[in-house]
């Protein structure tokens, strides 16, 4: 019955379900593999604390799903999913120190006093979701805006380090480099900006989460994709090439091992070695935790019942310490933390009387170590009597991430280090680096450009590069 399909695509995260959708609603006939018994990949919801107390799994916090253009082409909002965006997107909170960044540039402005000018020049724009929706696109820039991406791409090699440093006190540099240190570099590496700048862009827009849970996204996806006739099976690893149909297109939401190992004979040279030297960034630890009150924060308690984000660290040395250990192999001692209270901007995640709340950090490659309670001290520091409200405690580790999504190699989130090389070239530089060279074989997870993050711009550009070849 295999046969009976244009397109299969292997991997139900949000890349492989957004090109499911884009061909299933060209009229393509496709099928969706997973290997999991839950759709969604990182956008998945569960109820393992028990029915009615949604945690997220992976992702929970949206900023680039939110200016998605593929979201956006697939009207995911008449296929179920609504958003809720805060007023602010994140808070900092240092030692003493609380700064919100609002949806509203005035009140940012107020947050950041004689700084904001730097902040409005190096992360502000006029059309926020525009400008993401093109670095989305990268490398893929239409001739009109070259120059504007250029500006972007200048700022985006630097090191965090260097663009801190240009900042008049040290708290703002800090809320900087806890943005940009989302995608786990050391702060000293060329390109380590990159995500600062556009999360940092999309704070004016809002960091929004999805009522009931990330599971909304997916859900939402597959809503499409049944609605113009299309499939999605569960609980089916493909391991090899036999279990596939041929004379179809095939389209992994994978990591590039698999397609390495089932294609090893017929990628071209390029393609080939891009994907052997394709390297994995570091892993992370996940803490969620079920709360009989919101957490308790000592500072500004009434900025931090507004937002869905928290970010720990005390200046920008605690986040250098943390990246650097995690880079050479290190546990950090006190690691920097990020995380959030969704059952502040949607109750309806938990049972009355009942609040959720996650926070992870990063941790190296592979790690098998359970650091909840570092992560618990960082919070306690800034909340004291936290450990008090905590009623459920479930942590996954980075090595857990990977038994749960054979692509979280290691425990990286993102399917593929956030360097320099791989920000160009992911995996290849090209402007549709899904096309593997192999006629009909795409790779279209994260793992290619534009990177990690809930956006399915991945699987959006491998859906259009199937549809312009036929
Ligand atoms: C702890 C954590 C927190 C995160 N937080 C955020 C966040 O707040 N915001 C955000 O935007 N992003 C976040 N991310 C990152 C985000 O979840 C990923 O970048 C995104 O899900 C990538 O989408 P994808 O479709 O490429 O891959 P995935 O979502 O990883 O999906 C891949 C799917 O393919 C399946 N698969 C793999 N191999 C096979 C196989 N051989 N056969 C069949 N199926 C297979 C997997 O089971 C999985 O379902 C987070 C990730 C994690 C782990």
């Amino acid at each position: 019955m295999r046969d009976a399909f244009d397109a299969v695509i292997v991997g139900s995260g949000p890349n492989g379900l957004t090109a499911a959708a884009v061909l299933a609603r060209a009229g393509r006939r496709v099928l969706v593999l997973e290997a999991a018994d839950t759709i969604g990949g990182g956008a998945r919801t569960d109820e393992f604390f028990g029915r009615g107390t949604r945690t997220d799994i992976c992702s929970v916090v949206h900023p680039t799903g939110y200016a998605s253009p593929a979201f956006e082409d697939l009207r995911l909002a008449e296929h179920g999913l609504t958003w809720l965006v805060p007023d602010v997107s994140l808070a900092h909170v240092a030692d003493g120190d609380t700064i919100g960044i609002h949806r509203d540039s005035a009140d940012t402005a107020m947050e950041l006093g004689a700084d904001m000018d730097r902040w409005r020049r190096l992360v502000q724009a006029a059309d926020p979701v525009d400008v993401a929706g093109q670095i989305l696109a990268m490398p893929a820039v239409p001739r009109t805006r070259v120059m504007r991406m250029a500006g972007f791409g200048a700022a985006a090699v630097l090191p965090v380090d260097m663009l801190a440093r240009t900042f008049a006190t040290g708290r703002v540099a800090t809320v900087f480099a806890g943005i940009a240190a989302h995608a786990g570099r050391p702060l000293s590496s060329p390109g380590s900006s990159a995500a600062g700048l556009l999360l940092g862009m999309l704070a004016a827009t809002g960091w929004p989460i999805a009522v009931g849970g990330s599971q909304a996204i997916a859900d939402a996806l597959v809503s499409v994709i049944v609605a113009s006739g299309g499939r999605v099976e569960t609980g089916c690893e493909v391991t090899e090439l036999g279990q596939l149909p041929t004379g179809c297109d095939l389209l992994f939401d994978t990591s590039p091992d698999l397609v390495a190992t089932l294609f090893a004979d017929r990628l071209g040279h390029r393609y080939a070695r891009a994907l052997r030297r394709f390297s994995y960034g570091d892993g992370t630890c996940k803490v969620d935790f079920v709360l009989t009150e919101p957490i308790p924060w000592s500072a500004r308690p009434d900025l931090m019942s507004r937002t869905a984000t928290f970010h720990l660290a005390d200046d920008v040395a605690q986040i250098r310490r943390t990246e650097e250990d995690v880079a050479a192999g290190r546990i950090p001692e006190r690691p920097w933390v990020l995380g959030g209270e969704p059952t502040r901007i949607d109750p309806s995640r938990a049972p009355i009387g009942t609040h959720l709340a996650w926070a992870y950090c990063h941790v190296p490659a592979g790690c098998d170590v359970d650091v909840s309670d570092r992560i618990v001290d960082e919070i306690e520091r800034r909340a004291p009597g936290f450990r008090d409200t905590i009623a459920h405690v479930r942590v996954t580790r980075a090595t857990d991430l990977e038994r749960h999504d054979a692509n979280y190699v290691g425990g990286d989130i993102n399917c593929g280090a956030a360097s320099l090389s791989q920000l160009l070239a992911r995996p290849v530089l090209s402007s549709t680096p899904q096309v593997t060279g192999v006629d009909g074989v795409y790779l279209c997870s994260s793992a290619t450009a534009p990177g990690g993050g809930v956006h399915g711009m991945s699987g959006y550009r491998a859906a259009r590069a199937v549809l312009a070849r036929s």
